[in-house]
C-alpha cells in the first residue's frame, strides 16, 4: 500500500439553508429533488475516477461546501459507499465533514461515524447572536452548542471550530469574548479569519467602497483547500437598513488579529498557518497538503484539483455540469498546465502560510536549483525588511511578515 502515490480529496456539496451576506464561495439553497440529484452525479462522478486513481491511495478526505450537514444520513452514506468502492483509501485516513448549526441530527451524526468521519468543522463564526444575525447566519449561539455537545456524545474527538473576525460593529472585546468562549469548550482545532468584502455578496452592496482596505485576508479552512468559486449572479440582500454598521477600524482590526495569537496560545494553541490554531497533534491534515502541493482529486460541482502538474477545475454552473458528468463528456471548465516557475511561486507563497516556512532542501530536490539561485534578491529585500527570517534550512515570515502576507506572498511571482 506505501508504494501508492498519495492522494487527498475534496468533496464539494454546494448547498446551503440561506445564503449568508458575506458568502461568495459556489453555494445556494435547494429543494430536496436537485439535492438528490446532486448526489447521483457525485457518485457518477466519482466512479469515473476509478481507473485513472487505480494508483494512488487516499490519505484524506475532506467534504465540504456549502453545507454538506444538509444532505441527510442516507445520502451521505451513499458518497461515502461509492468513495469506498471506488478509491483506496488509507486506514488512518482524515476524514472530515463541514457542518452548520441548525443541521445536525443525531441521525446524521451516527451515519457519519458510520461512514468512518473522524474529523468534524463547525462553523460557528462568532458567540455574539447580535453579529451572527449580522452576518446572516441562520442558527445562533445557543444552537452551535447543542451541535458541538452532541457531536462530543457521539465520539467525534476531533473538533474544528470555524471563527470570523472583523465583523461589522464588532469591538476587541467581543471578539475577546468569542474567542475565550471558544477556547473554553476545547475543541482540538480553531480557524480564526478575518471577514472580507466580496464582489456579488450583500455586503458588499453595503460595504463595497471599504473593499481595498489593507487588510491581510484569506479564505477560510476549507477554501483553502477547494478554491471554492464565486457564485455567479446577485445575491439578494436581505440586510436592513438599520442594520448597517461600521467595519471595524484599521487600528481595532490589527489589535484583534495580533491578540488572536496570543491569547490561543494560552489556551494551549499552536498557530500553524497564518489563520489556524491547533492542539498538540491536531493540526488538519488535508489542509497541510494543499500548503505543500500534494495531489489532491475535487469532486462536484466547481471543485478544484492538482495532479502531476495540472490545475483543474470542474465545471461550475449547475446543469452544465449534471449535463457533463451524466453524458461522461468533459467536466473540466478550466485546465492549466503549470511550468516550473508557477510550481516555484506555489511553492514559496503555499508553503509560508504555514508557520514552519518552506525548506531549502525540499526547494532543492523539487526543482534542482538553491533557493537563492531563483529568490535571492527577493529573499535579501525581505530579510532586510524584517518580514521573513531564515537559517541553513527554513525560510519563514516574521510577525510583520504575517501582518502583510499577501504583499510578501507576491514578491515571488517570477513572471
Ligand atoms: S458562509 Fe457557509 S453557510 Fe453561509 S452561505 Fe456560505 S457556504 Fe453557506
Amino acid at each position: 500500500m506505501e508504494k501508492r502515490k498519495e492522494l487527498e480529496l475534496y468533496v464539494h456539496i454546494p448547498f446551503c439553508v440561506k445564503k449568508c451576506a458575506y458568502c461568495d464561495f459556489l453555494s445556494a439553497p435547494a429543494d430536496e429533488e436537485k439535492r438528490q440529484e446532486y448526489v447521483e452525479t457525485l457518485v457518477r462522478e466519482i466512479e469515473g475516477h476509478r481507473e485513472q486513481y487505480r494508483e494512488y491511495r487516499v490519505t484524506t478526505i475532506f467534504v465540504g461546501g456549502g453545507t454538506p450537514s444538509i444532505l441527510s444520513a442516507a445520502q451521505m452514506e451513499c458518497i461515502f459507499a461509492s468513495l469506498r468502492e471506488n478509491f483506496l483509501i488509507e486506514e488512518n485516513a482524515e476524514i472530515t465533514i463541514e457542518v452548520n448549526p441548525g443541521t445536525v441530527t443525531v441521525e446524521k451524526a451516527d451515519a457519519w461515524k458510520r461512514a468512518g468521519i473522524n474529523r468534524i468543522s463547525i462553523g460557528l463564526q462568532t458567540v455574539n447572536d447580535e453579529e451572527l444575525r449580522m452576518l446572516g447566519r441562520i442558527h445562533t449561539f445557543e444552537q452551535f452548542l447543542e451541535t458541538y455537545y452532541l457531536l462530543r456524545k457521539k465520539g467525534f474527538m476531533n473538533l474544528n471550530v470555524d471563527l470570523i473576525s472583523a465583523i461589522p460593529g464588532q469591538t476587541q472585546d467581543s471578539w475577546r469574548k468569542t474567542l475565550c468562549t471558544v477556547a473554553e469548550l476545547e475543541p482540538e482545532h480553531i480557524s480564526a479569519y478575518s471577514l472580507i468584502v466580496e464582489e456579488g455578496t450583500s455586503f458588499y452592496k453595503l460595504y463595497g467602497d471599504d473593499k481595498d482596505r489593507d487588510r491581510d485576508v484569506d479564505t477560510s479552512e476549507t477554501t483553502a483547500v477547494s478554491e471554492r468559486y464565486r457564485v455567479c449572479g446577485s445575491v439578494k440582500s436581505e440586510l436592513k437598513e438599520r442594520e448597517y454598521l461600521p467595519l471595524p477600524n484599521e487600528d481595532v482590526e490589527r489589535a484583534i488579529y495580533e491578540e488572536t495569537e496570543k491569547l490561543l496560545q494560552q489556551y494551549g494553541y499552536n498557530r500553524y498557518e497564518i489563520s489556524n490554531y491547533a492542539k498538540k497533534g491536531y493540526a488538519c491534515r488535508h489542509n497541510e497538503g494543499y500548503w505543500r502541493r500534494k495531489e489532491y482529486l475535487g469532486i462536484g460541482l466547481g471543485a478544484s484539483s492538482l495532479i502531476g502538474k495540472q490545475r483543474y477545475r470542474n465545471l461550475s454552473r449547475y446543469d452544465e455540469y449534471i449535463d457533463a458528468v451524466q453524458n461522461r463528456t468533459d467536466i473540466h471548465e478550466e485546465t492549466e498546465y503549470l511550468e516550473k516557475t508557477n510550481e516555484m511561486e506555489e511553492f514559496m507563497f503555499l508553503g509560508l502560510r504555514m508557520m514552519e516556512g518552506v525548506s531549502r532542501t525540499k526547494f532543492y530536490e523539487n526543482f534542482e536549483k538553491e533557493i537563492e539561485e531563483v529568490y535571492g534578491e527577493q529573499l535579501m529585500r525581505l530579510a532586510g525588511d524584517g518580514l521573513i527570517r531564515s537559517d541553513e534550512e527554513r525560510i519563514e515570515l516574521t510577525k510583520r511578515g504575517i501582518d502583510i502576507s499577501n504583499y510578501v506572498f507576491e514578491q515571488f511571482l517570477l513572471e
